[in-house]
């Protein structure tokens, strides 16, 4: 199984160049939480990437929407406050019904938003699912976690090719 993605970084979030997604025709994002721009169950931004944040919601004037799987809402509510973008949490990717709504937040069409994650099987393969531009990033470097975890996100990332840029 190969599963394509339309942009693949060489590192975290914040080396996803914007001006590339702009040119590519996107026009909002769908972001992923948990290891893609917080360290999970932190509840905190790095300065790096609250500086790659903000230069998005001046790019994408403001149509950015996190969508996470994760169900705690009490966790949501205090990633929204430190974030100040809406989170939209218990997000099943990568089924539909998350992204259907996180589409509808942004008021734009499928080929215009991009969904950017570290997962394969939920943030990519869901994207695709949906018909929206696809990211895969590396996690944060500062994330802790166990080594099978790891492991299985690399086994996953084998499974990814970049498809050409769209123009
Ligand atoms: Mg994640």
């Amino acid at each position: 199984m190969i599963i394509k993605a339309t942009y693949i970084t060489n590192g975290d979030i914040t080396t996803l160049s914007i001006d590339e997604l702009r040119q590519g025709g996107v026009k909002g994002l769908i972001l992923d939480l948990d290891s893609t721009i917080m360290v999970s169950k932190s509840g905190e931004i790095s300065n790096d990437v609250k500086e790659w944040l903000d230069a998005a919601h001046q790019a994408f004037d403001g149509a950015i929407v996190v969508l996470s799987n994760n169900k705690r809402e009490e966790y949501m509510r205090q990633a929204e406050g430190v974030l100040k973008i809406r989170v939209i949490g218990h997000g099943k990717k990568p089924f539909a019904k998350g992204f259907l709504k996180a589409l509808e937040s942004l008021n734009l069409n499928e080929n215009e938003v991009a969904v950017v994650g570290d997962r394969a099987l939920t943030d990519i393969l869901g994207g695709n699912m949906n018909r929206l531009k696809t990211v895969l990033v590396w996690p944060l470097k500062s994330i802790r976690e166990p080594g099978w975890k790891t492991f299985v996100r690399n086994l996953e990332r084998a499974l990814v090719r970049a498809s050409k840029p769209s123009k």
